[in-house]
């Protein structure tokens, strides 16, 4: 096995927007993410979207309007 390949890969906790919080391996401490695989419609098969600011609900409107 060589080492040293990669630079220094620590564990690191990653936030997502739902306010999951799981470790994973990166060259950043921190990480933010928008989506996990918590909270992700094609792992949970359901919508369970974050809706920040509203953002679905405008977009929904704009197209019953339609
Ligand atoms: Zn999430």
């Amino acid at each position: 096995m060589k080492k040293s390949i990669h630079p220094k890969y620590e564990k690191a906790v990653v936030k997502c927007a739902c306010g999951e919080t799981f470790e994973t391996l990166s060259a950043k401490p921190n990480l933010n993410v928008d989506i996990c695989s918590k909270c992700h419609p094609f792992f949970t098969g359901r919508q369970k979207l974050i809706d920040s600011g509203g953002r679905v609900d405008k977009f929904k409107k704009r197209l019953e309007r339609k």
